[in-house]
């Protein structure tokens, strides 16, 4: 099956590797030749960690890495069976994408979005085959998380959902069916345990090193949300708070934070930038 992955960055690198694991041929397209670079760079990395403890033997990394390709043009991506785009998470960008990839691609091309928080209507109604057009939400890392939720679009056929559901499954992911409402299922609820994290943190509760470890060692959580919010980036993260807090029409519940806007506007974007609320370099 030919897999095409929009986007290189966190989650589309991630994405290829499941694919390539799973037996596809990947195709992987960034318009930054740098992210595309240091994609490449970063599968070695992890599968040669992959080796070192014995998970994976030699012959499988290399042929997990000969199964992805890195090219520069949409044009390359015309031989696709699914394409699944992982971009920035601006509605208006992802528009634009779907609408010049489906003049590229076959008629019977499943055209997937793994937006957090868009809506997968808006997205699918820039095509003019809006039924092969779903949300196909990976986590964060794509590798390691389990769940995949899959969500169809008032638009999406029940065969582009069946199918899909089916391909993910055979990626051994736990498929979770959902509506196409702000946040889907996992960042609807995980919305307030960042946003209340941060108020406990704005209001001089305790800090924000006090707040992880209380979560993780009381708690029971494997991250911590300030942990957690530097590895999925304050980019990521603010623009879904933010995307999820107008899309239920300003439910004060899913306000956003102006301390994470500060270090999203200071280029803190977390472990990506070398420096979010806490220091990686
Ligand atoms: P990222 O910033 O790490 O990577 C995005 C990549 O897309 C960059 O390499 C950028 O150069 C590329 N890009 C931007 N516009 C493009 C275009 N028009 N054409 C081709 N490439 C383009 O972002 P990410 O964290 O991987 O997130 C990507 C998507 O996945 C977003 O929709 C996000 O909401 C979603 N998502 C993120 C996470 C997470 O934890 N980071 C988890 C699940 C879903």
């Amino acid at each position: 099956m030919n897999i095409a992955i929009i986007g290189s960055g966190t989650m589309g690198s991630g994405i290829a590797q499941v694919a390539a694991t799973a037996g596809c041929a990947v195709k992987l397209f960034d318009l930054n030749q740098d992210a595309l670079a240091k994609s490449k760079k970063a599968l070695e990395t992890t599968l040669s960690k992959l080796v070192e403890k014995e998970k994976i033997d030699a012959d499988e990394k290399s042929r997990i890495q000969n199964s992805i390709s890195y090219v520069n043009s949409l044009n390359d991506l015309s031989d696709s069976d699914l394409v699944i785009e992982a971009i920035v998470e601006n509605l208006e960008v992802k528009r634009k994408v779907f609408s010049e990839l489906e003049t590229l691609v076959s008629e019977n091309t499943i055209l997937a979005s793994n937006t957090s928080s868009l809506s997968i209507a808006s997205i699918a109604a820039s095509c003019k085959k809006p039924e092969r057009v779903i949300g196909i939400h990976f986590f964060n890392p794509a590798p390691l998380m389990q769940l995949v939720e899959v969500i169809p679009a008032v638009q999406t056929s029940e065969e582009v959902l069946q199918k899909s559901v089916q391909i993910i499954s055979d990626w051994k992911k736990v498929v979770a069916v959902a509506k196409d409402t702000p946040g889907f299922i996992v960042n609807r609820v995980a919305r307030p345990f960042y946003s209340e994290s941060l108020r406990i943190y704005e209001e001089g509760v305790a800090d924000f090193a006090t707040i992880d470890w209380a979560l993780k060692t009381i708690g029971g959580f494997r991250m911590g949300p300030f942990e957690l919010m530097d590895m999925i980036g304050h980019d990521v993260n603010y623009i879904v708070t933010a995307t999820v807090f107008t899309a239920f029409y300003f439910d004060p519940k899913f306000k956003p934070s102006f301390t994470q806007k500060r270090l999203l506007e200071a280029g803190f974007l977390g472990r990506k930038s070398g420096r979010g609320f806490y220091d990686y370099c």
